[in-house]
């Protein structure tokens, strides 16, 4: 046994901790838990601890049903919300199969293998995300529009507003959960929040936004709310975005920094984007993998539609945000499709080897664009070089059914499991005769 599986057995003693959550995601992003007794750990820690994969989306075909799941001790923490007394606590899983090799549907391996691949060439890469969500008053149900907690917009300071007490709470939360949040405040949509986390490598924030995801609902249940990531949940308001802030690492010198260069940017830096550019459009049924995510993505309010970079300019799909002067490690880029209700770790995954490639190929970088480029005509952005993102799932998958580069990150089992459940929910959606077309024709036609 390492230290770090016998601070792990330790700690359960000490805190009298006596249910374990073995914690894992499955291919659609959606968290898997199952709880084992502190007795069992060892044995974990070990061998890993069977399971019947066949059980979870995408995870096992059903003749090689028998999974095993292996907890990363360095993932340990208590759950503060189910109580001191009699406590549990829980740890992110790889999953293996039964000879003990990662099991290639596993999404956490999936990050790994691309995060390995930077690290062969001495790279880091880090990520911080801006969450978005809603918080609603009544009981979540299918179908039924949520009615949000307040009518407040962008950075509205409410007296005596649920928001912030929610957000407190949850920060409190998180923290004690060792994961850092940078700001939190009200986003423009009644009843939207948004909170950022510290940048950390990529592998801790794929697990950390897994955790966000289950400590917001926690929390917003226990203060009589209920809350959202679905990416577009009214019309007439915002979608919920989880733009994310990347940079990338050889030992301690962020290589996408170079002072004096235009916004501080390195040629790495501008390569890095211009592989994001590139495969943005194949990378977009990964970042963006619902029906609804194309609701956001064509529905405005600084959801990015075009494929282009700016530096500051908000309605582009990359930003170099502003370079605050002294602070040459903070140089990095912010790419603005992701929603909230993407799967971490294949986005994370994608994106990172979308970036390489630009780096490995020295793709060069457009010029970025300084308008508004919602406002621009076609014709004009198409003077540009501005492409459009996928404008619905069907686009999306079919760009990434031709994609090389999401073929490769993801294997062979993710991508074309993958892309079977996205032609079904195509399907299924296409199926429906919607309000809107009964609104329009039933008595017109
Ligand atoms: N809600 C917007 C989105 O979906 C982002 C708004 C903002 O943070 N500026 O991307
Ligand atoms: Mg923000
Ligand atoms: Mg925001
Ligand atoms: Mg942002």
């Amino acid at each position: 046994m390492d230290r770090q599986q016998e601070f792990v057995l330790r700690s359960i003693e000490e805190r009298d901790i006596r249910f374990v959550r073995l914690w894992f995601t499955d291919i659609l992003g959606s968290l898997k838990s199952v709880a084992v007794a502190p007795a069992e750990l060892e044995g974990a820690f070990a061998e890993g601890i069977g399971f019947d994969g066949s059980a979870i989306e995408g995870l096992a075909r059903v003749h090689e049903a028998d999974m095993l799941l292996k907890p990363d001790p360095s993932t340990f923490q208590v759950l503060p919300w189910r109580g001191e007394h009699l406590g549990t606590a829980r740890m992110f899983c790889d999953v293996l199969t039964p000879d003990g090799e990662p099991a290639l549907m596993d999404p956490r391996h999936v990050l790994k293998r691309a995060l390995n691949k930077a690290a062969e060439h001495g790279l880091t890469f880090y990520a911080h995300p801006e969450i978005e969500f809603y918080l609603v008053k009544d009981p979540i149900l299918p179908g039924i529009e949520p009615t949000p907690v307040d009518q407040a917009g962008y950075f509205d300071h409410v007296p005596r507003g649920t928001t912030h007490d929610f957000r407190r709470a949850a920060i409190g939360v998180l923290e004690s959960m060792g994961i850092s949040v940078e700001f939190s405040h009200h986003e423009a949509g009644p009843g939207q929040n948004e909170i950022d986390l510290r940048y950390a490598d990529a592998l801790s924030t794929a697990d950390n936004i897994m955790t966000f995801r289950t400590v917001i609902k926690e929390v917003a249940l226990e203060q009589g709310l209920y809350a959202t990531f679905m990416p577009k949940p009214m019309s007439a308001h915002p979608g919920s975005g989880m733009h994310t802030h990347f940079s990338l690492f050889e030992g301690d010198r962020n290589v996408f920094h170079e002072a004096g260069a235009e916004y501080q940017l390195s040629k790495t830096g501008r390569q890095f984007i211009a592989g994001l550019l590139k495969y943005a459009g194949e990378a977009t049924a990964i970042t963006n993998q619902w029906v609804n995510s194309y609701k956001r993505l064509w529905g405005g309010a600084e959801a990015p539609a075009y494929v282009c970079w700016g530096h500051n300019n908000r309605s582009a799909l990359i930003r170099v945000p502003m370079y605050k002067p002294g602070k040459g490690q903070s140089t990095r880029i912010e790419y603005r499709a992701i929603d909230s209700a993407a799967n971490p770790y294949l986005t994370f995954a994608v994106l990172l080897s979308a970036g390489l490639k630009g780096i490995e190929d020295g793709l060069d970088l457009p010029d970025g664009a300084d308008d508004n480029v919602w406002s621009l005509t076609d014709a004009e952005r198409r003077a540009m070089g501005i492409t459009r993102l996928p404008e619905s799932l069907a686009q999306a998958t079919a760009a990434m059914e031709e994609s090389e580069l999401v073929a490769e990150t993801l294997g062979e089992g993710v991508f074309d499991y993958f892309l079977r459940n996205k032609r079904q929910e195509w399907h299924d959606y296409r199926q429906q005769v919607t309000p809107f077309e009964l609104d329009r024709y039933l008595t017109q036609l």
